[in-house]
């Protein structure tokens, strides 16, 4: 099987929900060719889960997979994450992604947290996916799409903005708003909920001006299954008492919120491995120099190596500023320059790696490698680490 073969059938395999393995036990060693590539864990996306819902204290998640799931696959993940008990539904941003999900057999449900144009919304209505209103015209408008949708009942989650000032409806004037979409005939009112700023002294101030609408507007009618704020930062950071849903995205795969992997509440593994084959090996003499710029200049005799993975890839540019990679067991520093497509790691005095050799760039085989060590060491936000992954690189489940 050539490895396009391969990962077809590896992705078909995973929207069936089996995990496909090779011969091997290995599925990089199946991976032929030098295109660098992407391994996702259904097993440790299930284990997340179960962490994540333990942090909770077993409250339902919705788990968000926006963004192709942030990096890693939406058509991989949703069934994988699908299958945890866990997982009451999950949460997009895009109609595409609503789609994406549903095409690749998920069953449970969707939320569409954004704004979808009407002919979208009779489309998602059709086949299931919640939506969030948070436009002043909503009682009217949600009943238009239950109607040419041809649904009996149309289930949604009210968005409302108790200070993000984003999106959703401004939750000084919601009241009566809430009342009139609970009223609707053929509208259900499952869920209301709210973004928080991630901001400590604020975050309370919103749960605050959440709850109290809550309360306000249940002797009106409006008594949703669902109410949610939590993203992965509120796991660790705010409680949010009386919310009868978690809403995160980052912890699943396996990622801390930046501070939170230090206060040791859970025991999230990165659930992916950005690789990649090492193309060339090479030994620079004192004064040669690597990569554009000349940012590195060999002062004695070293190997050097070269990787088909660039910032195009996702692999950060500023992976340069004390970023490692791991091969052979081994880490190695990133030199130079990361181009589009390359990224090169000096090897030392000995040539301890060979062309062929896979090389983890991303992943939780060792600390270095870590999402949350390279964003440290790049600067850069961990939730760019994973959410600039390529789309265009081929995955597999392993
Ligand atoms: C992205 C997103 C989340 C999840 O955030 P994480 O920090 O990844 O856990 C939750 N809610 C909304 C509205 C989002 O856009």
């Amino acid at each position: 099987m050539d490895r396009r073969t391969f990962v077809r059938a590896a992705g078909t395999a995973a929207a069936l929900g089996a995990l496909p393995r090779t011969a091997a036990g290995a599925p990089s060693r199946a991976l032929s060719g030098y295109e660098p590539w992407l391994e996702v864990s259904a097993e440790t996306l299930r284990a997340n889960a179960r962490e994540v819902g333990r942090l909770a204290g077993r409250r339902p998640v919705l788990a968000v997979v926006k963004n192709n799931a942030y990096g890693l696959g939406i058509a991989r993940v949703g069934p994988a994450l699908s299958a945890a008990p866990e997982v009451w539904g999950f949460g997009v941003v895009k109609p595409a992604e609503a789609h994406a999900l549903l095409d690749a057999r998920v069953t449970k449900p969707i939320l569409l947290m954004g704004l979808a144009s009407d002919d979208d919304a009779v489309d998602l209505a059709r086949r299931g996916v919640r939506l969030a209103p948070f436009s002043n015209d909503a009682p009217r408008a949600l009943t238009g799409i239950r109607q040419r949708a041809g649904v009996g009942t149309l289930p949604v989650h009210l968005y409302l903005d108790t200070g993000m000032g984003r999106l959703g409806l401004p939750y000084h004037r919601a009241r009566g708003w809430m009342e009139e979409v609970a009223g609707a005939a053929g509208i259900t009112v499952e869920g209301i909920f709210t973004a928080l700023t991630e901001d400590d002294g604020f975050d309370a101030e919103q749960l605050t001006r959440f709850t109290a609408l809550l309360e306000e507007t249940r002797p009106g009618g409006v008594r949703p299954a669902y109410t949610h704020a939590a993203s992965s930062h509120a796991l660790f950071f705010r409680q949010d008492p009386g919310l009868t849903m978690v809403r995160p995205g980052l912890a699943l795969f396996g990622a801390y919120p930046a501070g939170a992997r230090e206060r040791g509440l859970a025991d999230l593994e990165p659930a992916f491995r950005l690789k990649a084959k090492v193309v060339r090996v090479e030994r620079l003499r004192p004064g040669d120099s690597v990569s554009y710029g000349r940012n590195y200049v060999a002062e004695r005799p070293v190997w050097v190596a070269t990787l088909p993975v660039g910032h195009a890839d996702g692999y950060p540019r500023k992976a340069v500023e004390g970023a490692e990679v791991l091969i052979g067991g081994r880490t190695y520093p990133v030199i130079g320059a990361v181009s589009a497509s390359h990224a090169i790691v000096e090897i030392g005095d000995w040539p301890t790696v060979a062309v062929g050799d896979d090389a983890v760039l991303v992943g939780p085989d060792h600390p270095a490698v870590h999402p949350n060590t390279l964003a440290e060491r790049a600067g850069i936000s961990v939730y760019d680490v994973l959410m600039h992954l390529s789309a265009g690189l081929p995955g597999v489940m392993v």
